[in-house]
């Protein structure tokens, strides 16, 4: 039996729908959380997704606002910036796009963001927020995997999860979220020994890697939920015909733009997985919603106080 598709996009939708809700009932008190982006130089895939983000406040009814320094920006100046927006009340959330330019710490950059306002869920704050189970701002995209699978009614209690991937921004939150609830928790990377056998035990597979297709069949249990994180554009026909052979829809893509967007895994596991998330319109939708909501939450956390006094009048 073909696997579950787990649709992304109508997940986000709900989310951004709640979102919604909840800012217009904010602003009855008063209150319009407040994103600031900030987009150091002209990298044209940070330039997509800032604009996505930017739009994607706005249909939300967030306020939101779009720094953009040039490329040649020093960490001073960045530091100065992002004191600026720390100090501003009506800015609730902070994004600074990465990748930031060689000649910038962007270490420094991220570990000045007011951990209140850190919507990204990076400053080492929350991090340990997130590893003692209290209230804080956890990242975007393992965020949104979780609210997926929850949506999805997939169990995860006592259940076996495999993270192939331990990056800070995704495999590493991602485990920690899992173990959070409770499941049994193995993080996978490039020193990982018979990685398709440990991927083999997964009840849930979340792969965060960055290679195409790498998740054959033969890294699937039987029945498992595969979370497909990648986004990898593949523009050489050899790996193209490896990853979509006889798939005409894809192939009319591929000819059309030179180029497709493949996950992690390959898409044939989705004839061994139970449930697996598509790429395009998976686990991506997610974390743009996941970042509405997050703003939202953290206007609630900083406001909270005055949002209880307002509603009363
Ligand atoms: P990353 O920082 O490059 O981390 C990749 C991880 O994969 C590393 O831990 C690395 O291991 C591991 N890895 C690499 N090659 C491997 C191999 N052959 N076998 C086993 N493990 C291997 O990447 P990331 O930022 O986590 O992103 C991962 C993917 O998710 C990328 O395709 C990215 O574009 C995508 N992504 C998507 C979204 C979304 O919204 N959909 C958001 C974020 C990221 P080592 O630590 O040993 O090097």
């Amino acid at each position: 039996m073909p696997a579950t598709i787990l649709d992304g996009n109508k997940i986000a939708a709900d989310i951004r729908a709640e979102v919604a809700a909840e800012v217009k009932a904010l602003s009855g008190a008063g209150i319009r959380p407040g994103l600031a982006v900030v987009l150091v130089g002209n990298h044209p895939a940070s330039e997509i997704y800032v604009r996505g983000k930017v739009k994607s406040s706005e249909e939300v009814g967030l306020y939101s606002e779009k720094h953009t320094p040039s490329e040649h920006a020093t960490t001073e100046a960045l530091l100065e910036l992002i004191g600026e927006l720390n100090r501003r009340d009506e800015i609730d959330g902070i994004l600074v796009q990465l990748p930031l330019p060689r000649q910038v710490d962007a270490k420094k950059v991220l570990l000045a963001v007011d951990p209140s306002k850190d919507v990204d869920g990076f400053h080492p704050m929350n991090v340990g927020f997130l590893s003692t189970q209290r209230p804080g701002l956890v990242p975007c995209t393992p965020s949104g995997i979780m609210e997926l699978i929850d949506r999805s009614g997939i169990r995860v209690a006592g259940q076996e999860a495999v993270v192939v991937g331990r990056s800070d921004i995704v495999g590493k939150p991602m485990a920690m979220l899992l173990v959070n609830a409770n499941a049994t928790v193995t993080i996978c990377h490039s020193k990982t020994r018979d990685l398709a056998g440990v991927s083999r035990r997964a009840d849930i597979l979340v792969a965060a890697i960055g290679r195409a297709g790498m998740i054959t069949p033969d890294f699937v249990k039987p029945g498992a939920t595969v979370i497909d994180v990648g986004m990898n554009r593949v523009t050489d026909a050899a790996e193209f015909e490896r990853l979509f052979r006889g798939n005409r829809q894809r192939q009319e893509t591929f000819r059309a733009k030179g180029s497709v967007l493949v996950g992690d895994v390959h898409p044939e596991a989705a004839k061994i997985a139970g449930a697996i998330t598509p790429v395009p319109g998976g686990v991506g939708p997610l974390t743009i919603a996941m970042l509405m909501s997050n703003t939202l939450r953290a206007a609630k956390m900083r406001r909270g106080n005055r949002v209880a006094e307002l509603s009363k009048v």
